[in-house]
């Protein structure tokens, strides 16, 4: 008898290696050889080290390192075809070794929670409504007096007559009319009727809902640089409203016509049910939405939708980079400059740069399109990798909005607000605009202060302030979330002029409040957006067009369309320009145009007003006279001059501890040992330990390590041998450590 095959398996846990396991066990009779042969891809029950856990084969071999008796046969064998493809599985397999991190956990976050967990990979029947014969002859208008019953009949109804199909899936009723109580009284009125179905393409429909909108010059010529069919990658640089997204919509056309599919990636899907309903009223493809607000059964429905070719457009947050695709045709990523797209914590990947990959692999078009993109990506497009398809006219009527600088300096600021900027609101506001006002802290002021003896309201657990909230009225840590009771007393000397410092939203809410009471004030930050459909409920209160104010943080620079806003107002545009991170002048350029861009959309020009102390910064007048171009080739000059991303390649090796001195010595040992392993290579250079941006936080110490080289390869090769060592070093398992390559925030 032949010896059994023995699997490779990836498991979930943070070791960076996979286990090999029997295909049976030959000593027992009723462990019998699995009738389906099995194939990379394919999960696997097997115990492991007195658990259960569910993995995948990643490799078949007829030998092992270990001696056979050694090894255990895996409990059962999960599925009779793959469930990554080998695309698929490669990817994850080329992410666990790009970014150092344990294949099994690479793979827990590519795969939904309730397959890693060994269901069946099987579709489920979803919620669909048909109309019954009572509601195909009913005359709208007989609802007039239920105006929400009668828009949800229509919507039906059209839905039906576009697609020619008698169903309609509840989840895409639901996506441009969320209205579920309409649903049920049209249901209990006997005019619906509830039923289920399995998703599936209908190729034989026609693929537009709804006619494409004519292209202007430059997004005619940007479209048709996009060629199907094989691998390029193309910077979409857009400005805000200049038609992006109808170039996306043309191309995706184009994939559909192939019968392919098409992988959208945004940054925030909560934030965008605009984008969907645009696909929506565009598209009669089915489509599959992936991001984190799903259960685990809408998860794995979505993800299998996708592999099994079901779903014909793929639209998601960052981990949706790892959906399976059966025909892929294109990969688009909107807003690429989004932070939003690297993980931050565990397993620390770009899904932009993974896009790249990607698409290289799969041999299709990639688009990477963004108002203000990151600087890896433009200078990828400077050196002529990335094709270059710039839109500098708005569409439609819009006009760019005018920027102007209010100096701060002497003058009297009540509240951060300057006269000139009160004066600019007021206007607007008589006039029937709304005014946007950004200022990026939440709270009320960013810390306490005693006026006698100078205490700080400092968090007992970080090198931080405690926030000053009122209403209901704490401190509050934004690092760590310890809370207390606000106090009105000094604690050191029983002083009772405590003054709060700074500026945050709730501050400007009650100012303008008290400034303008005949106008609404709208707070957007993540206090006031907890609640489910927080944001879309705002949007839509926002976009009924009534004059009012909107004060909030960057949520509101995120890809929200506020077409009556004919101000916007910059309260503090200086913290960038002192910012630690080597990002923070990029970062402050991005914000301040993308928030710019909020103003004018439609008929009505916009302005925007930005307060600063430091009008005459090189960088803020370049960015506001000359243009993000302009200021994004000032900033890439001064990365070469300090050797930084994108010129050279960073990875970043933090460790933290609640005794300092062990997350040092790790780090001393960890650059000990790479100039062991790398005497000679005159590329790389080392900045630490150094202690981190915030050096407490949460109770534990942060320190960091950089590695910095211009030859990404041997700086791989590196940290591959230095993992391994430290992983064997006696302080790694009493120190948290991890490694960061690419790093997009350092702190
Ligand atoms: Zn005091
Ligand atoms: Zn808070
Ligand atoms: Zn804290």
């Amino acid at each position: 008898m032949a010896a059994p095959e023995i699997y490779a398996v990836a498991l979930p846990t943070p070791l960076r290696r996979s286990f090999d396991y029997l295909a049976y066990d030959p000593q027992d009779l009723l462990s019998q050889k699995p009738d389906i042969p099995a194939q990379v891809g394919m999960r696997v029950r097997v115990s492991f080290r007195h658990q259960v856990l569910v993995g995948v084969i990643i490799e078949i071999k007829d030998h092992s390192d270990f001696e056979p008796h050694q090894l255990k046969a895996v409990d059962k064998l999960l599925d009779a075809e793959p469930l990554l493809d080998k695309e698929l599985l490669s990817l994850c397999q080329w992410a666990a070794n790009y970014y150092h991190h344990p294949i099994g956990e690479v793979l827990a976050a590519a795969i939904p929670v309730a397959l890693r967990q060994g269901e069946p990979a099987a579709l489920q029947q979803e919620k669909a409504w048909q109309l019954t014969e009572q509601g195909q002859d009913t005359e709208l208008e007989s609802l007039k007096r239920a105006p929400k019953q009668q828009q949800m009949l229509a919507q039906l109804r059209q839905e039906i007559a576009t697609t020619g199909s008698p169903r309609v899936l509840n989840k895409d009723l639901l996506l441009t009319n969320p209205n579920r109580s309409a649903l049920k009284a049209l249901s209990d009125k006997k005019l619906i009727e509830a039923t289920s179905i399995v998703p599936d393409a209908d190729r034989t429909l026609p693929i537009l809902k709804e006619a494409a909108q004519t292209l202007n010059p430059e997004q005619q010529a940007a479209f048709e640089q996009i060629e199907l069919g094989h691998y390029a990658c193309h910077l979409l640089y857009g400005t805000t409203g200049s038609g992006k997204t109808e170039v996306y919509l043309q191309a995706i056309d184009r994939v559909l016509e192939q019968g392919k599919q098409a992988l959208v990636l945004i940054p925030e899907i909560g934030l965008t049910p605009q984008t969907l309903g645009r696909f929506q009223r565009r598209f009669n493809r089915p489509m599959a939405v992936l991001h984190s607000a799903l259960n685990d059964s809408e998860r794995k429905q979505a993800w299998l939708l996708a592999s099994q070719g079901r779903a014909d457009i793929i639209i998601g947050t960052r981990s949706a980079i790892f959906t399976p695709l059966k025909q892929s045709g294109i990969i688009i990523l909107d807003e690429e400059h989004d932070t939003s797209f690297k993980q931050q914590d565990g397993f620390r990947y770009s899904a932009r740069d993974l896009a790249t990959l990607r698409s290289q692999r799969l041999n299709i078009p990639l688009i990477l399109g963004s108002a203000t993109p990151s600087l890896e990506s433009y200078y990828n497009a400077r050196q002529g990798r990335y094709k270059l398809l710039p839109l500098t006219q708005r569409a439609g009527n819009a006009k760019p909005p005018a920027i102007e600088l209010i100096d701060l300096k002497r003058q009297s600021l009540k509240e951060g607000l300057s006269q000139a900027l009160i004066e600019a609101m007021e206007q607007h506001l008589l006039a029937s605009g709304q005014v946007l006002v950004f200022i990026n802290r939440r709270g009320f002021a960013p810390t306490l202060l005693c006026h006698d003896c100078g205490w700080l309201s400092q968090c007992p657990n970080c090198d931080a302030r405690l926030t000053v909230h009122q209403n209901p009225s704490h401190l509050h840590c934004h690092h760590c979330d310890y809370q207390r009771p606000l106090i009105h007393q000094c604690p050191t000397c029983n002083s009772r002029e405590l003054h709060c410092v700074g500026q945050g939203t709730e501050r400007t809410e009650t100012l303008l409040q008290n400034r303008f009471p005949d106008f609404p004030v709208i707070r957007v930050d993540r206090d006031s957006t907890r609640r489910k459909n927080a944001m879309q409920n705002i949007v839509d209160e926002v976009n009924r067009g009534e004059p009012c104010l909107l004060v909030g943080t960057q949520m509101l620079a995120k890809g929200h369309h506020f077409p009556n806003v004919t101000l916007v107002a910059i309260i503090d545009a200086d913290g960038g320009l002192f910012s630690t991170d080597f990002r923070g002048a990029e970062r402050m350029g991005q914000l301040m145009l993308q928030v710019a861009g909020r103003a004018g959309r439609a008929e009505k020009p916009g302005k925007v007003l930005i307060q600063s102390h430091l009008c005459d910064h090189p960088l803020l007048q370049t960015l506001l006279r000359q243009g993000y171009s302009a200021f994004a080739d000032f900033l890439l000059q001064e990365r070469q001059l300090s050797q930084l991303p994108p010129m050279r390649h960073m990875a970043l090796l933090r460790a933290e501890s609640t005794r300092p001195e062990n997350a040092l010595e790790l780090l001393q040992q960890a650059r000990t040992l790479a100039q062991q392993i790398s005497p000679s290579d005159n590329e790389l250079q080392y900045l630490g330990p150094l202690p981190a941006p915030m050096e407490k936080r949460n109770d534990r110490f942060r320190y960091q390590l950089q590695l910095h080289s211009g030859h990404r390869g041997r700086l791989h090769q590196l940290l591959q041998v230095l993992i391994a060592q430290l992983e064997q070093h006696p302080l790694s398992r009493r120190t948290r450590w991890s490694i960061d390559v690419d790093p997009q925030d350092m702190s």
